[in-house]
């Protein structure tokens, strides 16, 4: 581990081993630390953040791959997007690669991390639906070697938070070898923040559909019942196709359970329609849903 001191009261602190980090933490309890930077310093940058020490997770070689364990991919947290992106990651969880293809420019991508895009729990995160969609767990380390599993969408929901001193080590999620779709949608053309993603992903040994809506809510949202639905109507141990308007009803299904109409009030009175903008937002969840499926399933 190395230590630098750039500016009196900075500290930058370079572990090469998570055990290290972890030690660095509770040793500092005022630092933070810092993975490829692209959330981080932009806080900096921007004078939201000044945090009085850093420790950097980019020497810890142990969380830049993955490992293979029971039947699960041990992703390291500090696998960066451009990482993600590349074939050989595909072939084993194409949709975390395709979110990681569509997550920001180059630069960001070559920077970002998977564990940095979890921590940093923005809604327009595109890795977090299909780590809801996949329901991935995180392998969180802790003082004195401690190592503790909890599901991603705990801690995006802050049902189960970091403790001073923790760091997200790795993310455990299911190898299910069968389609699996991200598709996102932008207010713009080229590399940008999602207004609006889906991720879907096929279970066929639990005869399961998974879906996440991103970017919708604070957190990626799980349209259970449409799931159930469909998963129901598809022959797993035949060819799996489904209609066009039943692929159509399921987007409209997932688009409603996240962006549901407005309850009438107490006293009966109808409540406002909703804005042009959600209804747009509402089309587009309903477009990506239909599309995803009619993808998996093609
Ligand atoms: C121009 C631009 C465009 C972007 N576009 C997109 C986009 O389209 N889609 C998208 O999803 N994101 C986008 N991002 C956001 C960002 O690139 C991602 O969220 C990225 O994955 C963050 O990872 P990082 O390694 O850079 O995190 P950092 O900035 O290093 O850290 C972010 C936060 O996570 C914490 N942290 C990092 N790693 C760990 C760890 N292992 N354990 C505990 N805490 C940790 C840090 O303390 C910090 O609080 C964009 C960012 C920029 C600047």
């Amino acid at each position: 581990m190395t230590t630098h001191a750039p500016q009196a009261g900075r500290t930058v602190t370079l572990p090469v081993s998570l055990d290290e980090a972890v030690a660095a933490l509770t040793a500092m309890p005022a630092a933070v630390p810092v993975a490829g930077g692209t959330d981080l310093m932009s806080a900096v940058n921007s004078g939201l953040l000044r945090p009085a020490a850093l420790v950097g997770l980019n020497r810890i070689r142990e969380i830049r791959g993955w490992q293979y364990q029971d039947g699960h991919a041990l992703l390291g947290a500090g696998l960066t997007h451009a990482r993600m992106g590349r074939p050989d990651f595909a072939a084993l969880i194409p949709g975390l690669a395709a979110a990681a293809r569509a997550a920001g420019p180059p630069q960001v991508r070559n920077a970002g991390t998977l564990g940095g895009n979890i921590v940093s729990a923005a809604p327009t995160g595109d890795a977090l639906p299909v780590l809801a969609a996949l329901e991935a767990n995180v392998v969180i380390a802790g003082p004195d070697g401690g190592r503790r599993e909890t599901p991603v969408g705990h801690l995006l929901a802050g049902m189960d938070m970091l403790q001073p001193g923790e760091i997200v080590g790795f993310i455990r999620v299911p190898l299910l070898h069968a389609p699996q779709v991200f598709l996102k949608a932008t207010g713009r053309t080229g590399p940008g923040r999602a207004i609006a993603s889906v991720a879907l992903v096929l279970d066929p040994a639990r005869r399961g559909v998974r879906c996440a809506v991103g970017a919708v809510a604070p957190m990626p949202l799980r349209p259970l019942e449409a799931e159930h639905w469909v998963a129901g109507l598809i022959d797993w141990d035949g060819a799996r196709g489904l209609a066009p308007e039943v692929c159509t009803a399921f987007g409209d299904y997932v688009a409603a359970a996240c962006i549901p109409d407005p309850l009438p009030a107490e006293d009966g009175t109808e409540p406002p329609p909703l804005s042009p903008a959600v209804v747009h937002v509402r089309r587009t969840v309903a477009a990506l849903a239909r599309r995803a499926l009619g993808r998996a399933l093609a």
